[in-house]
């Protein structure tokens, strides 16, 4: 297993324009779907990290946000709805030279693939997880996801949905992930910023881009998030998980939205703890259970 290093240290850096990771296919997105700002925002990180193309693995679910992959250049995989994290873990795990991003939406990520979240985060696989957030399943049609609010209408849920909506937020900080960011994905500048740093972070980086749906999400508009996300000044110590969660709780409970860096801190990876492993027991091929495991035991 090759020894895992940091992002910046593994590539020749490429004078690549944004536009030059652009793969040719056209967008199939509705007009003004907050996706567009997503991928906007994805294409400039690539380009102010360097990283060349055939170096960078993009894997998504399925849904409207999981067909990002197809406008990057990259090796890519539209895999099975919501197994974009373990196969984004098993092809990190192969090859931890390379970047690999995970993006998908709110109900990609946490209704149907809900399961492999929290390990993603524990294990602290050293890749990015871009989730588009549009609180909201836009492919099928307008049902209401995890991160819908109570009240919203959705397809199925005419009267408005009964249940309390998740915050990814929260989550990824309880499950251990070292990197959550959080942005208005109309906000390039800080989507951009966020998704670069967490691609250069060692371990596992969550980014939540709220990302407006204006054909089925009514009440979570470009305007609601832009205003909402604006208004909060964040300048918290990014290390302290309590503090964090703080910060996250009061702003929610003043009806704000807090952007930003919200936390990091590094602590081992995945890879390298496998790596470690395996040389403490002697490598691959001389591989031996019974090294490490005391099979006498009952
Ligand atoms: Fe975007 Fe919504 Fe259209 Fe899907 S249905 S492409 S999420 S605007
Ligand atoms: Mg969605």
């Amino acid at each position: 297993m090759n020894a895992p290093i940091k992002l910046q240290e593994r590539f020749h850096k490429v004078q690549l324009e944004p536009k030059d990771y652009r793969d040719g296919v056209a967008s199939f997105w509705c007009p003004g779907c907050g996706h567009s700002g997503v991928l906007t925002s994805f294409l400039r990180s690539l380009s102010e990290i360097g990283v060349e193309p055939e170096n960078l693995v993009s894997i998504s679910g399925i849904g409207c946000s999981s067909r990002l992959p197809y406008f990057v250049k990259s090796y890519k995989m539209h895999t099975l709805h919501g197994r974009a994290g373990p196969v984004a873990t098993g092809a990190q795990l192969a090859r931890p030279d390379l970047a690999v991003v995970v993006t998908g939406g709110d109900g990609d990520g946490f209704s149907i693939g809900g399961g492999h979240m929290p390990h993603m985060a524990r294990k602290n696989v050293n890749m990015t997880y871009i989730l588009m957030d549009n609180h909201v399943y836009g492919l099928t049609k307008g049902q209401t996801s995890p991160t819908s609010h109570r009240i919203m209408k959705g397809s199925v849920t005419p009267f408005g949905a009964v249940e309390e909506p998740l915050d990814p937020i929260m989550y990824m900080l309880t499950y251990g992930a070292t990197f959550v960011g959080q942005a208005f994905a109309g906000n390039v500048k800080l989507a951009s910023q966020l998704i670069k740093e967490g691609m250069e972070h060692k371990g596992f980086s969550f980014i939540n881009l709220l990302s407006h749906c204006p054909t089925y999400n009514e009440i979570d508009t470009a305007k609601v998030f832009k205003s909402a996300c604006e208004t909060l000044d964040v300048g918290h110590d990014v290390t302290d998980v309590s503090i964090a969660m703080q910060v996250v709780q009061k702003a929610k409970q003043e009806g704000r939205i807090p952007t930003g860096l919200l936390y990091k801190v590094e602590r081992p990876t995945l890879d390298e703890r496998m790596a470690e492993l395996v040389t403490r027991v002697g490598g691959h091929k001389d591989y031996d259970l019974r090294k490490v495991i005391d099979l006498s035991r009952p």
